[in-house]
């Protein structure tokens, strides 16, 4: 099993997670072409992939998903809410397959455990994958902690968490008053020391690999995060991944 990623932060988002046959692209926040290319430099055509997850309908999660899943003859699974809100936007997919509540389900040989996560959308999920074998987690647009993310992200193998921004830096940063405020929110975006607060209680002896995702490129920088996480678990700073809006990630076996 092993994932990777297309880019990372708030111009688009795209995660992969890979085991045997079974392709996932976790968020589609690129256009067809984009997304094409950005899957070629994984080694990854659109045909390969077996479905598209979309976490919430924010633009830089959901844009491209209905027109690559089209390309792709693909499934795109979502929340009630996410496609109730993709379809006002215009831009829900042909072929939609709802996810029921936090039920776990199998996409060929991945089996997906969503849930659910405090953000500013309708019906925002994150995901679990595991491979019968090892688990990896993936988390992102959330704006705080709650103890059933704790529960269902423990002890994985593998982890992407959110470290959006550096609370000092955003605060004496250049947004707009409401946007510092709606980040720093309750159903904002997770800051490096919350991220790291959370790996500290998560991190198991499985753990292999963590990365971390959705930098802002204003209120953060990739070391920052870096120092953060590191700081958890008391490893070295390079250890620790970051996936960034550029050139996202590079495959990463689990
Ligand atoms: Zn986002
Ligand atoms: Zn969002």
């Amino acid at each position: 099993m092993r994932f990777g990623c297309l880019g990372s932060g708030s111009k688009g988002n795209a995660w992969l997670v890979q085991a045997g046959d079974t392709c996932i692209m976790v968020d589609c926040g690129f256009g067809p072409r984009e997304a094409g290319k950005r899957l070629a430099r994984l080694g990854v055509e659109v045909n390969d992939l077996s479905a598209i997850m979309v976490t919430h309908e924010h633009s830089d999660h959901g844009r491209g998903a209905a027109q690559l899943a089209a390309k792709a003859r693909c499934p795109v699974w979502l929340s009630h809410g996410t496609h109730a809100m993709l379809d006002a936007l215009g831009s829900a997919p042909l072929s939609a397959s709802i996810i029921a509540g936090q039920q776990v389900f199998s996409v060929g040989e991945l089996e997906i455990t969503p849930y659910p996560v405090p953000h500013d959308a309708r019906e925002p999920m994150q995901f679990v994958f595991s491979d019968g074998a090892r688990r990896f987690g993936l988390l992102t647009d959330a704006g705080h902690v709650t103890a059933h993310m704790e529960t269902v992200l423990s002890g994985c193998d593998a982890l992407a968490l959110e470290c959006n921004h550096d609370v000092a830096w955003l605060e004496a940063g250049s947004y707009p008053v409401a946007l510092k405020r709606r980040i720093l929110g309750r159903y904002g975006h997770l800051d490096n020391a919350t991220a790291a607060t959370l790996l500290h209680k998560i991190a198991g002896r499985s753990l292999r690999h963590v990365v971390a995702a959705h930098l802002s490129e204003q209120n953060n920088a990739p070391e920052l995060a870096r120092a953060a996480l590191a700081g958890a678990l008391g490893c070295a700073h390079d250890w620790i991944g970051v996936a960034d809006q550029e050139t996202g990630l590079d495959w990463r076996e689990i």
